[in-house]
């Protein structure tokens, strides 16, 4: 082990708490780093990830590519291979743009970006993603939250009059929402897209659990963007989203993104993952089923109320979030307690689905708890 650097002498932290305070914004100061809470040991159902895993054949597949991946290279700035991939799986057609991000996180950001001009607003429903409220909060420009409905639902006349007197250059929705687990009406989708003054985007992280979809009605709209990730399918290791819009959009969203965002180990084995996508969606079916199964089975315990989901999670509202959260917790099992994150969500815990012996042993922890 090297020695440790030691410097000849320390700045006093009191300058440099000073320092910090004259140049960050206070806003940012006023923030804490997103708590990703450590799962070690426990059954991991907060993070709306896919619990299966791959096959040990694919496995091999990934470790070859990966062990072919060109490390000493920058990545392929245009990523062609993981498009060329995405392009295929999708079925997109040609005249559909494409763009890639780190994670869909970053395209939030860039498309915060693209857009932030003094003055300008972005909305979104409130309760939803929090990465929109922070992209803004980033990027200097005005957040506008419109409450949701207490079931959830767009408050489509508060949507529209928002968007009518705040003239936003960026809506979001999140379709199906999180972290409340529901679709929004399509047609209400549709009179926010047509009402807008800027983009929509369409934030279709968890499509492989829905009903419902408007990639195939990208290219319908001048102002639309959908915007999803591999991360809920199976793939949040990888860090990689994409954006599919006119190609008039992506090429904006081409001059903000950082040339080499997606890494090589990504772009080499994006493509074998993509080519074997049936086992993913075979994972995403097993999670739909076991989806109405845990959320039956949560709508009969008492004081428990289960609100309708299309993700790969399911919020529920009881007596006590921090006391079932933390006997969740004392039985091995790990959820979100999301109250704290509007009043809406009060007493409400966002549960993701696990495997089903994961969803039996949270339905068993629960129903001792009754
Ligand atoms: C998880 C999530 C994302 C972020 O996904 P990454 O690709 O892992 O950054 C974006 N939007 C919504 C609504 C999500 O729930």
């Amino acid at each position: 082990m090297n020695a440790p650097l030691l410097p000849a002498a320390v700045a006093d932290p009191a300058h440099v708490a000073a320092r910090i305070e004259a140049t960050v914004r206070g806003e940012i100061r006023a923030l804490a780093a997103y708590p990703v809470a450590k799962a070690e040991g426990l059954i991991k159902l907060d993070a709306m990830e896919n619990p299966y895993g791959l096959t040990a054949q694919l496995r091999a597949l990934v470790a070859t590519a990966a062990a072919n991946a060109p490390l000493n290279r920058y990545p392929d700035g245009g990523g062609d291979a993981v498009k060329a991939a995405l392009r295929r799986s999708l079925a997109l057609p040609d005249a559909a743009g494409l763009v890639l991000g780190n994670g869909s996180d970053e395209l939030l950001q860039l498309l915060t970006t693209l857009v932030a001009r003094p003055g300008a607003a972005v909305l979104a429903p409130d309760p939803s993603f929090v990465m929109y409220r922070l992209c803004a909060l980033y990027a200097g420009v005005r957040f506008v939250g419109v409450p949701l409905r207490a079931d959830f639902t767009l408050d489509i006349d508060a949507m529209l009059e928002t968007i009518a007197n705040q003239k936003p250059a960026l809506v979001w929705l999140a379709y199906p929402n999180n972290p409340t687990g529901n679709l929004f009406s399509a047609s209400d989708v549709e009179r926010i897209i047509r009402a807008a003054p800027g983009i929509v985007a369409v934030d279709e992280a968890y499509y492989a659990y829905a009903g419902s979809s408007f990639l195939p009605r990208v290219l319908e709209f001048a102002n639309l963007i959908v915007v999803r990730t591999v991360s809920k399918i199976g793939l949040a290791g990888v860090r990689l989203g994409y954006a599919v819009a006119h190609p008039g959009w992506i090429a904006e969203i081409e001059k903000v993104r950082p040339p080499y965002n997606v890494n090589v180990l990504t772009q080499a084995v994006v493509p074998v993952l993509l080519e074997h996508g049936a086992l993913l969606a075979e994972q995403a079916a097993t999670t739909r089923q076991e989806r109405e199964r845990v959320a039956a089975a949560l709508a009969a315990l008492r004081r428990v109320t289960v609100f309708p989901t299309q993700a790969n999670f399911v919020l529920i509202r009881v007596p006590d979030a921090q006391h079932w959260f933390a006997t969740l917790r004392d039985a091995g099992i790990l959820v979100k307690n999301v109250s704290a994150m509007h009043p809406l969500l009060a007493n409400c815990l966002r549960i993701t689905i696990g495997t089903p012996a994961e969803n039996d042993a949270l339905l068993a922890a629960l129903s001792r708890y009754q």
